[in-house]
């Protein structure tokens, strides 16, 4: 039997996993990482990938190791020169920072623990966990943590979703069989008005000049971050920990995300590239889409002809995994609030005995960055506490 089952190597996962085993708190031998894919942090580059994100959103002391200034050092030692950090926060190229992943992921050596494999049950038999796969294997461990991300539940608003059945041009950015964007049938429409949005808008006007549209329902919003840097500390945090109700947790989450916000860089690429005549950026909504047309109508009463259609439009609310873990809740009678999240202890995540969580299962308890490379870190200093 193993000490340890990390059910998701994603950038959660891993980073939990490179704590771990550089601080040695656990030996390679007693790790096992269990993900779908065939290697770490797969959902991470495949997403940023697809958008060709040039650079991180979050600043350079946000990443997998330990010393917070490991990137900076990785800059000087790996000899990249200054423009792989971006503007005041120096936020890391995502070139580097991939290639920082790799480098930890290859000194603790964690394709030692990875087993390739989709967990569908977990059980509690007596002092240890049992976890099942869609192979029919189990595997037992003393401890869970479950990492599961929620890059694999991209949203479908409901006219996308009948227009897709329908066999529609449609897609979603972050859909695993997303087609090759050069084979796209122009003109091109983005939906969505966030930094993904805007991202992808760029990415696919270099390949259909003048034949890109954008359409967002809000005026665009400018933030640096996805939510204030006050969430980052006692700032916020404070009068969130206080907070004991969790349908007021989860309306501050909420209203704290700057959910379909953009830098302020990526607002003037937009607009430059809007008055070159590159691409055309549209406030209307969506409502439903005719496909025997081929024709979006809108909120406005206006409506628009289009060959492809790509949503940019985030993810699922609901919490990932709660499908194959809901035999679990009701056999460990694990704490859900309302909102379907997870209710953990404060101290340690723990969400029953010796089972842990992070990334978006752990938000309520460490608010609106428990997403972000930034909870990642928050919940690895917790988790490590039990462990
Ligand atoms: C385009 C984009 C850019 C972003 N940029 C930033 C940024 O600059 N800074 C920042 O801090 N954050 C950023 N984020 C947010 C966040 O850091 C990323 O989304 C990150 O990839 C989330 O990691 P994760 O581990 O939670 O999820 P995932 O990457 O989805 O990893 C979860 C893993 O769990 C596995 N899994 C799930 N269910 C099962 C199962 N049943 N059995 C086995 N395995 C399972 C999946 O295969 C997956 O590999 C960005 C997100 C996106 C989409």
């Amino acid at each position: 039997m193993g000490k340890l089952i990390i059910i998701g190597g994603g950038i959660q996962g891993c980073t939990l996993a490179v704590h771990l085993l550089k601080t040695q708190k656990i030996k390679k031998k007693d790790l096992m990482i269990i993900d779908k894919n065939a290697k770490p942090l797969q959902n991470w580059t495949r997403c940023t990938e697809t958008i060709s994100m040039p650079y991180l959103r979050s600043p350079s002391v946000h990443h997998l190791d330990l010393n917070p200034f490991s990137l900076e050092k990785f800059l000087k030692r790996e000899d990249y020169n200054k423009g792989h950090f971006y503007g005041y926060y120096d936020r890391p190229s995502l070139e580097m920072f991939n290639h920082h992943c790799q480098s930890l992921i290859d000194e603790v050596e964690l394709m030692d623990c990875w087993q390739q494999s989709s967990v569908n049950g977990l059980e509690r038999n007596k002092n240890h966990w049992v976890v099942r796969t869609d192979e029919g294997k189990s595997y037992k461990s003393e401890k869970i943590v479950l990492a599961i991300g929620l890059s694999e539940h991209p949203f479908w608003p409901e006219w996308a979703y009948e227009a897709k059945v329908k066999k529609a041009s449609i897609h979603h950015v972050f859909q695993k069989d997303i087609p090759d964007f050069n084979k796209l049938d122009p003109a091109v429409t983005v939906v969505g008005g966030g930094i993904t949005a805007a991202h992808l808008t760029l990415k696919l006007m270099t390949l259909f000049p003048g034949e890109v549209t954008m359409i967002y329902r809000k005026e665009l919003q400018i933030h640096t971050f996805d939510s204030d840097p006050g969430w980052q500390g006692p700032m916020y945090m404070e009068n969130f920990q206080k907070t004991k109700d969790y349908q007021s947790r989860r309306k501050m989450i909420f209203e704290a995300r700057h959910k379909g916000s953009i830098t302020k860089e990526l607002y003037h690429r937009l607009r430059k590239a809007e008055k070159e005549g590159k691409i055309q950026l549209v406030k209307d909504e969506v409502t439903s889409f005719s496909v025997d047309t081929n024709t979006m109508h809108f909120q406005s009463g206006l409506t628009q002809n289009t060959g492809t259609i790509i949503l940019a439009t985030g993810f699922h609310s609901a919490p990932p995994g709660i499908d194959w873990l809901e035999n679990t809740i009701n056999q460990e009678r694990l704490h859900c609030a309302e909102c379907g999240y997870p209710i953990v202890s404060p101290a340690t995540l723990e969400w029953g005995e010796e089972l842990f969580v992070m990334g978006p299962l752990a938000e309520l308890e460490i608010g609106p960055v428990a997403r972000n490379i930034a909870g990642a870190r928050r919940a690895v200093s917790r988790i490590l506490q039990a462990i």
